[in-house]
């Protein structure tokens, strides 16, 4: 999984609206790939959880995170911003 110590400038967290430094992953956009490549929207660490980041999509259509099936592993239950 991509991620990087410290916040891209010039960005916004789709999760908080804020860039606030710390670190980050880069969450694929639906839509975007093209050769190959996707573009990626940088998500904090923090604001979601680091454990579900390789698993997340993100659909800048609808403005909506989801699970996306992912090395194997698959996940259809809703995840809780909360935790449990
Ligand atoms: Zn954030």
């Amino acid at each position: 999984m991509r991620y990087f110590d410290n916040f891209p400038e010039g960005k916004i967290c789709a999760v908080c609206g804020t860039g606030k430094n710390g670190k980050t992953f880069l969450v694929p956009i639906d839509g975007t790939e093209s050769g190959g490549n996707v573009e990626a929207t940088p998500i904090h660490a923090d604001c979601i959880g680091e454990f579900i980041m390789p698993l997340l999509r993100y659909n800048r259509q609808v403005g909506i995170f989801y699970f996306w099936e992912h090395e194997g592993v698959k996940l259809n239950e809703p995840f809780n911003l909360e935790g449990r």
